[in-house]
């Protein structure tokens, strides 16, 4: 065999054995040399909502081609009750070497705070300015209440036109921010429409007498709305007062909604009183007494009279309204010669002294039941509280100054005094202390009109006549009812 060589076996041996050795070297050599891979499974970063759990998806780790995720280490500190970014770190040694990878977690709040409405969502009212906020609570899932840094807005819009007209609506809105940015709100709606009319007061009643051929004068109006306060009313109407009849003044307001109201006030003008009837010619310079009984009828009326009957005393009484029950008292009066006079329709002055038309109605009033029940005209009157009294300030400035000429300038004729009994100093002087007044106030060559009353409470009052007009008889005093045969006393005027 030519050329032919011949390899032992012991040289095979050796090849293989030194083929082996340099593979071992260069395994031992790539196994000293080479790292661990750590291989993190999922996303990173990875977003994670406050307070729901977080599970890590964990991370593999091979080392050349072996897996060595068993000897794996997770730190992983993600505390899903606080916000914040956390980092999941994996760690591996093996052999001669070692890896580290980390995670970054953020737990966030990513929730809206909840703002919720006290009181109504939608609210009605009349006037913006009728509106009291309720407010709102806003609570949070992270930061909690948040109640205090509610921010409230408002937008308006007023509708001129179409089925709205007239509203203007209110949306208030409440908002909040958390701290993580995240914004919530609600909203409420105010509808605002006023749909109430003004109220129309008129000043003096809604009817009014004026007598034929004095000037009518306009007691005015007042109008109050619930939104605008008070504002302008217009009168239209006219009085004739040259002319008897009913006439209807009419009152009119209207508010910025355009609400309207209405209100008539019934005029009517009277025919002139007649004259009243002539009374017995005074002696100019004589002693006269005329006693004058105030604030009757009453239970006491009829103790007066039979006095006064007895003695044959022509006096005069003042009188308020009447029950029907004293008709048969008023005409004994009259038929016994005494002046039928009066006083006014009530006595609150807080009622007849609010303008001069109040006691001018009353007065009408009176007159007419009188001249009705009785046939009489009474044509004489006395102020309640005379026409001196300052009580009726509180009322009404000036009104007994209005007063005093208007009664007369209508044809009335009215009487203070200059004698006062003192039996209206207290519910029920003494008999005595009225007859010492009356004796001590007693003047000769004058008409003493002396102020008595015939009140229910007046008890003593006929107790003392008798004593009264005694003496006065004794002292040469005549006894005159009033008339226009009687100069008027009049007090000064004190308003
Ligand atoms: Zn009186």
């Amino acid at each position: 065999m030519q050329g032919k060589r011949n390899i032992s076996k012991k040289q095979i041996v050796e090849i293989v054995a030194l083929s082996v050795a340099i593979l071992l070297a260069a395994l031992a050599l790539l196994l000293t040399v080479s790292d661990p891979i750590i291989l993190p499974e999922g996303d990173d970063p990875v977003t994670v909502d406050v307070f729901t759990p977080y599970e890590d998806a964990g991370a593999k780790a091979r080392f050349v081609f072996f897996d060595i995720t068993e000897f794996l280490e997770t730190d992983n500190p993600v505390d899903t009750t606080k916000t914040g970014d956390y980092d999941v770190t994996y760690r591996v040694s093996f052999l001669f070497g070692s890896a580290e990878a980390v995670r970054t977690v953020k737990v966030v709040d990513r929730v809206a705070p909840v703002v919720t409405l006290k009181g109504d969502a939608e609210i009605r009212l009349e006037s913006i300015a009728q509106f009291e906020d309720p407010g709102a609570s806003a609570t949070d899932n992270y930061d909690g209440d948040l109640t205090a840094k509610i921010l409230p807005s408002r937008t308006e819009k007023v509708f001129t036109e179409g089925e709205r007209k007239g509203e203007t609506e209110y949306v208030y809105t409440y908002s909040v921010l958390d701290a993580a940015g995240n914004s919530g709100f609600a909203l409420r709606t105010v509808i605002v429409k006023d749909v109430t009319p003004p109220v129309i007061t008129l000043k003096g009643g809604d009817s009014v007498s004026v007598v034929k051929g004095q000037p009518y004068q306009e007691p005015g109006a007042t109008a109050q709305d619930n939104v605008d306060g008070e504002i302008a009313v217009s009168v239209s109407g006219a009085v004739n007062t040259s002319s008897e009849g009913t006439y209807t003044v009419t009152y009119t307001a209207e508010d910025a909604a355009g609400n309207k109201s209405e209100a008539t006030r019934k005029v009517t003008v009277r025919a002139p009183l007649p004259s009243p009837a002539a009374g017995e010619p005074l002696t100019p310079g004589g002693s006269y007494v005329a006693l004058t009984f105030d604030d009757g009828p009453s239970g006491n009326t009829t103790a007066v009279l039979d006095v006064l009957k007895q003695y044959n005393i022509k006096a005069t009484f003042f009188i308020l309204n009447y029950p029907e029950s004293y008709i048969p008292v008023l005409k004994r009066m009259i038929s016994e010669g005494h002046t039928l006079a009066i006083h006014s329709y009530s006595h609150e002055y807080s009622s007849i002294y609010t303008s001069p038309d109040a006691y001018m109605q009353g007065l009408y009033t009176m007159h007419d039941k009188i001249l009705r029940d009785t046939g009489y005209n009474a044509t004489i009157i006395r102020f309640p509280g005379g026409s001196s009294n300052t009580v009726s300030r509180n009322y009404c400035q000036g009104v007994m100054t209005a007063l005093t000429k208007r009664v007369e300038a209508e044809g009335y004729s009215y009487y203070d005094w200059n004698v006062d009994s003192g039996d209206a100093d207290g519910n029920c002087m003494a008999k005595d202390y009225l007859v010492k007044n009356v004796k001590n106030g007693l003047r000769s060559g004058r008409v003493n009109v002396v102020l008595m009353h015939d009140a229910s409470s007046k008890s003593t009052t006929p107790q003392a006549l008798p004593e009264i007009i005694a003496d006065a008889q004794a002292r040469g005093f005549s006894f005159v009812p009033l008339s226009s045969s009687v100069p008027p006393v009049h007090h000064g005027i004190n308003n």
